[in-house]
């Protein structure tokens, strides 16, 4: 940018990690950014909290290996490498027992899924093997593989062919239901994590806490004003030209004057915002729904027993797993002096039921889930924090993939209007940084055409 001249403007709706990416890209490249978040704090479902000198996942937790975009964001934020915690201190614990990630080449045990497999399995190994490692390279949690290919049918032809009976019942199954989006209120979040990490060994870790590090490093690249409500995309023919606003206390509205908005919002709250859209923008837009979560945070001045140090608990169907970071700076910076965090995630069937329920019961019910994996029931917390996610992952119809690349070339409808969120890509964090960082790279390809 020539000195003195001052750089376009942007106004990014939402300080969501899609959000906050965009805006921190476009920071980077000279624009007069702001962004608007409606809560108190930037991250929206990525967000860590401190409290009582513990820190609180209340979102998303894992980083998986394949996040090139989140750890390449996560780097040039300034968090470093040190976002991600290294491999060895962690693992899952499932059927009671804690299964560490150890090099696939120096265990042989941990070579391919004995477990889930079963007996009947092993015939099937060989065959297995190299469809395992045919598709590796083209893997990705994205999936673009498989969405490029047609969605269901292709995700589904491509598990079918490494599985016997119980691998599809216990991994093969959950992982295309949430890799296709179509039923992941059905399957935990750990189910998910589980599969990858029985199907493609080592490299599906990357366990972190804290995620929403990357949220706070991003918001520091950019001007946020949190507590601002975006009202309405206010535009002048078929140009958006800023963002009306009003303050979440109270206050008088205001409207932000913009060269580019990016709004980077869940769907179901875009429309309000937005506006009228063109029709390919619409018609996604109307087809995502999204699965609620509960996050239950446990904190304890001891040393659990099981695993220690932050722990990830998940409940699905037959498989609890967690994830632990024992003997890590995480573990100290998550609960000091050899305590323990125990974070509860809900994704299944069970949560529709139980969201609107008092906070007792929820707790409750971690408690319980904590007490079958680890053999410890969390009842005397230190602290107890209950966060509820009516809309916690997108769920998007056979054909999204489709409907998205259409979205991508034929655009939001409104000229300098561009959409970013995890629902335009996939139902994680690295799909919502993907998200943010096309937005700006639009944002700054149609300054420059
Ligand atoms: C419980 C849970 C666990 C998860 N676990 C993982 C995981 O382990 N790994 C993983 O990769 N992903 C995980 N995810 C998914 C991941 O958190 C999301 O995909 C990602 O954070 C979405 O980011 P986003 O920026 O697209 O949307 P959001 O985070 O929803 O950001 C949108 C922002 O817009 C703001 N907003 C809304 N309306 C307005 C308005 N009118 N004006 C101003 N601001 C507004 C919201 O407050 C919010 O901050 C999890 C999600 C949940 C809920």
């Amino acid at each position: 940018m020539a000195q003195g001249k001052p750089g376009p403007r942007a106004v990014v709706v939402g300080g969501g990690v899609a959000g906050l990416t965009a805006a921190a890209a476009l920071s980077e490249a000279g624009w007069r950014v702001v962004v608007l978040e409606k809560e108190d704090d930037v991250g929206g479902r990525c967000r860590t909290v401190r409290a009582g000198g513990y820190l609180f996942d209340t979102g998303a937790q894992h980083f998986h290996d394949s996040y090139d975009d989140t750890l390449n964001a996560a780097i040039r934020a300034g968090l470093g490498e040190s976002f991600r915690i290294p491999q060895e201190p962690k693992g899952i614990f499932h059927d009671g027992r804690l299964s560490t990630f150890v090099p696939r080449g120096l265990n042989p045990s941990t070579i391919f899924p004995w477990g889930a497999v079963g007996l009947t399995g092993l015939a099937d190994v060989g065959a297995v093997a190299p469809a395992l490692l045919t598709h590796y390279r083209s893997y990705n949690i994205r999936f673009p593989h498989w969405w490029s290919q047609g969605d269901r049918v292709t995700a589904a032809r491509f598990l079918s062919r490494r599985s016997t009976a119980r691998y599809r019942r216990n991994i093969a199954d959950p992982a295309a239901l949430y890799a296709m989006g179509a039923g992941i209120d059905t399957i935990s979040a750990a189910a998910f994590m589980v599969s990858l990490r029985y199907t493609f060994g080592d490299r599906t870790g990357g366990f972190t806490g804290g995620m929403g590090s990357l949220s706070e490093a991003l918001a520091r690249k950019a001007k946020v004003i949190t507590g601002m409500v975006a009202l309405e995309v206010v535009r002048e023919g078929k140009n958006a030209t800023g963002v009306r606003a009003m303050p979440a206390v109270g206050g008088r509205a205001r409207t932000y004057q913009a060269d580019v908005v990016i709004c980077a919002l869940p769907a179901t709250a875009l429309p309000a915002v937005a506006g009228r859209l063109g029709r390919s923008a619409q018609d996604i837009v109307a087809r995502v729904r999204y699965a609620p979560a509960i996050v239950v945070n446990f904190a304890s001045a001891e040393e659990n027993a099981a695993p220690g140090g932050p722990v990830i608990v998940a409940r699905g169907e037959e498989i609890g797993a967690a994830w632990v970071c024992k003997n890590t700076s995480k573990a100290a910076e998550y609960a000091p002096g050899g305590g323990t965090v125990a974070t509860v995630v809900f994704s299944g069937e069970e949560v529709p039921v139980i969201i609107d329920e008092p906070d007792d019961v929820i707790v409750k019910a971690a408690s319980s889930a904590c007490s079958s994996i680890f053999g410890t029931a969390f009842g005397k917390a230190r602290q107890v924090r209950v966060d509820r996610h009516p809309e916690a992952f997108p769920v998007v119809s056979p054909g999204h993939a489709a409907r998205v690349r259409t979205l991508f070339t034929s655009g939001s409808g409104v000229g300098n209007l561009l959409l970013a969120g995890d629902w335009t890509t996939s139902p994680t964090v690295e799909g919502a940084v993907s998200s943010g960082l096309a937005a700006a790279g639009r944002a700054l390809a149609q300054r420059a055409g």
